[in-house]
């Protein structure tokens, strides 16, 4: 029988895909082997830069932007088709820990406000919250106007080392894999996928547990008007606590369906934009991508019953609809990559204070519940934060001379993480990594030799914040 051109036998005749890319690898090896071997591969060369930054979240927007505005020839790699990482893809739209954040934050800030995409409060005050599609252009205008090379749909999937240098970032996109070489490289991918690549240690997870927070998938609401719904949301400085959430679940089952996170949260960005977090998906793991794809598929499902719920309430849920849910779900934990300082519990316990603070975290232990048997909010802290600096040894990976690391997955433990995480933080970081990464490079020296108190005089101080 002829057999039609795209049968898989007169695909492997023509030699178009090798052989051992689709049978187990190895001749002899046993038969039960679930390995495949990749054959060897010679990459095009992308280029050499001064600095490459993997991942364009808050951390490695402020990155990319302060090592190009310090002169440095910088690029930076994101695997979705926009910047912003949490603020934009993952449809978060609340900026915490910013108050006590010139520089990058406060000029993001301004901007956003001057554009009009700032969101405010029925008092007329500005809250932490903004439009996430003019989110998406502001950072592109801020990279594209310090001289970033962007590049979008591209992702960091291996590493070339030699001796204690990362040299080359594998990069695969449309146009196939490329290396591109950097004198300093800043991972800023909130996973930690760049320095895991290149072999750097790392912790996940609970050290007991091993544990991770659970993921929340956010979508914006449209068709609610605020002044109905006043009292299931929180934007203004009228009421804080628990109490709009507790209505909110209380409305959400009264719709006919509990929310996995017992903490819904409702923002409000616009007059009719909101944005919603009402999920939790425990025990998924941010590192693995079948996890990450059951979680969402879960996550997607429970918000349109949750929303299906509230709207067949009537009243004034009568008319709400989905606008979209984030193309990524929200991975609160990923890898903590192990770098020249650890910031720890009791850092936040006593109030830590370092000659190379480069961030003051304000915000406190905020973990999300990990066993859903005994709660589904926050888990109570151990204790009560106090302001701390997180140093910049804990940018500078342990492992690695060249890269540092900036947001969520610099070095860190699980109770300090789950504080310095939020995005407020993250900009901070990046600034400093970007900064750091800079002059590392233009000056041929690792930034664990260039002098810290430079670094520190660059970044824009607080008065009174950070010494
Ligand atoms: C559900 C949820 C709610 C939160 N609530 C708040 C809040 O209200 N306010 C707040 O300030 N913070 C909040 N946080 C915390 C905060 O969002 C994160 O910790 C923050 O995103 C850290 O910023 P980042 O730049 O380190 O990481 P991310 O925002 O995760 O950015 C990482 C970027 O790297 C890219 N990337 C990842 N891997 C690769 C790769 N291999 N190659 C190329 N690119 C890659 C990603 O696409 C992304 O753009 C929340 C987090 C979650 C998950």
């Amino acid at each position: 029988m002829k057999r039609p051109p795209w049968s898989r036998r007169s695909f492997l005749q023509t030699g178009a895909l090798p052989l051992v890319a689709l049978a187990p690898a190895g001749a002899g090896e046993p038969a039960s082997s679930n390995r495949v071997l990749e054959p060897a591969r010679e990459l095009p060369f992308a280029g050499c830069w001064d600095v490459l930054v993997a991942g364009g979240g808050p951390a490695g927007v402020a990155a990319a932007v302060s090592a190009a505005r310090a002169g440095a020839r910088t690029c930076l790699i994101e695997q979705h088709g926009c910047l912003g990482g949490i603020w934009t893809v993952g449809l978060l739209c609340w900026i915490l820990d910013h108050a006590n954040k010139p520089g990058l934050m406060a000029e993001i800030l301004r901007e956003l406000e001057r554009r009009g995409a700032r969101a405010v409060a029925s008092d007329g005050r500005p809250t932490n919250g903004y439009d996430p599609e003019v989110m998406k252009l502001l950072l592109d205008e801020l990279c594209l106007s310090s001289g970033v090379e962007i590049h979008l749909h591209s992702r960091v999937c291996a590493a070339r080392c030699v001796g204690r240098d990362l040299t080359h970032a594998v990069i695969e996109s449309r146009s196939g894999r490329e290396a591109f070489a950097a004198r300093v490289f800043v991972d800023a991918t909130g996973d930690g996928d760049l320095a895991a690549q290149a072999g750097c240690s790392f912790d996940l997870g609970h050290p007991d547990t091993g544990r991770t927070q659970p993921m929340s998938l956010l979508a914006l609401l449209t068709g609610l008007r605020p002044a109905d719904i006043r009292a299931f949301y929180r934007d203004d400085h009228r009421e804080a606590g628990a109490a709009p959430k507790d209505r909110l679940r209380a409305e959400m089952e009264r719709g006919g369906h509990s929310p996995s996170y017992s903490q819904p949260t409702l923002f409000r960005l616009r007059d009719d934009l909101f944005a919603m977090m009402a999920n939790h998906e425990y025990g998924v793991v941010g590192t693995n991508a079948r996890d990450v794809t059951a979680a969402t598929l879960r996550a997607r499902r429970e918000v349109h019953a949750l929303v299906d719920g509230l709207r067949s309430l009537g009243g004034p849920w009568a008319n709400v609809r989905i606008v979209a849910t984030a193309a990524q779900i929200g991975i609160r934990e990923g890898r903590r990559i192990r770098g020249r300082y650890v910031v720890t519990a009791d850092d936040l316990r006593d109030g830590r204070r370092h000659a190379d603070a480069v961030c003051r975290v304000t915000f406190g232990i905020d973990v999300h519940a990990t066993d859903p048997g005994r709660g589904k909010g926050i888990e109570s802290a151990p204790f009560r934060a106090r302001a701390y600096d997180i140093p910049l040894r804990a940018l500078i990976a342990a492992d690695r001379d060249n890269l540092l690391t900036a947001g969520r997955c610099i070095s860190g433990d699980f109770i300090a993480h789950s504080s310095y995480r939020v995005t407020g933080n993250a900009v901070r970081l990046g600034e400093a990594a970007g900064i750091l990464a800079a002059l590392a490079a233009l000056h041929r020296s690792a930034p664990a030799e260039v002098p810290w108190d430079e670094i520190v005089r660059r970044l824009p101080a607080p008065p009174g914040s950070v010494s």
